[in-house]
């Protein structure tokens, strides 16, 4: 949403910007898989993908774009305690739909495999190998206590990849500082229908749907940024 008000921003030109940012702003929307539900499978099934994005990535929508409204009525009346009170579903649905819509585009049914390149040299870098950061990353995940996401972030203050975990739907930037480049979801709606209580296999198995061009591409992004 945000890129989509600046981009308007632009082709309105300098006279028009004020008003086009305040009036244009869209409500967020549900980002298309790209890919079939049914083509993960059988890493992730079908079900799972079709509940998982249709369901709960669109509740998070909803409620976010509620909270949103909720909010704007708040400022509109300058009621501090509202808009206070708003916090924890904004951050709640706000980091499920920042959260997923990462998470689809890190998976691919041609995934899998290793990243090449600069993301390569940097993971063997800060973590020795390949095998380790996969290592670490899945203990990581799978050690998490109850609902959360694991994460391999960028951390751009001292310019490495570090591994974190974050708890709930809590988003990995505004929580850590680290730009997110590849999450792994261990909310049980990720996997219960099919991994049942194992959580160690879906975590796994997850490795080989990862779209490492996707997770290069936030990379690339990442570190030019810190430049
Ligand atoms: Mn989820």
């Amino acid at each position: 949403m945000l890129s989509r008000t600046a981009n308007l921003r632009c082709l309105l030109g300098p006279t028009l910007r004020t008003a086009a940012a305040v009036s244009v702003r869209a409500e967020h929307t549900l980002p298309d898989l790209p890919y079939d539900y049914s083509a993960l499978a059988p890493i992730v099934s079908g079900e799972i993908m079709e509940l998982h994005h249709r369901k709960h990535h669109q509740t998070y929508v909803n409620n976010l774009n509620a909270a949103e409204a909720k909010l704007k009525e708040a400022q509109e009346k300058g009621d501090v305690n509202a808009m206070i009170s708003l916090q924890s579903a904004i951050k709640f649905n706000g980091g499920g739909h920042i959260n997923h819509s990462i998470f689809w585009q890190n998976l691919s049914p041609n995934g899998g495999g290793q990243p090449t390149g600069e993301l390569a040299d940097a993971i063997k870098q800060d973590f020795g190998s390949f095998d380790n950061m996969v290592e670490k990353m899945s203990a990581a995940t799978i050690a998490i206590q109850g609902s959360g996401w694991g994460w391999l972030g960028y951390d751009n203050r001292n310019m490495s990849l570090t591994i974190a975990t974050c708890a709930n739907q809590d988003p990995l930037l505004p929580t850590t500082g680290l730009s997110p480049l590849l999450g792994i979801d261990v909310w049980e709606h990720a996997y219960y229908l099919q991994y049942k209580n194992v959580r160690p296999d879906y975590v796994k198995a997850i490795w080989n749907i990862i779209n490492w061009q996707d997770v290069s591409e936030r990379y690339r992004n990442a570190i030019s940024q810190g430049l």
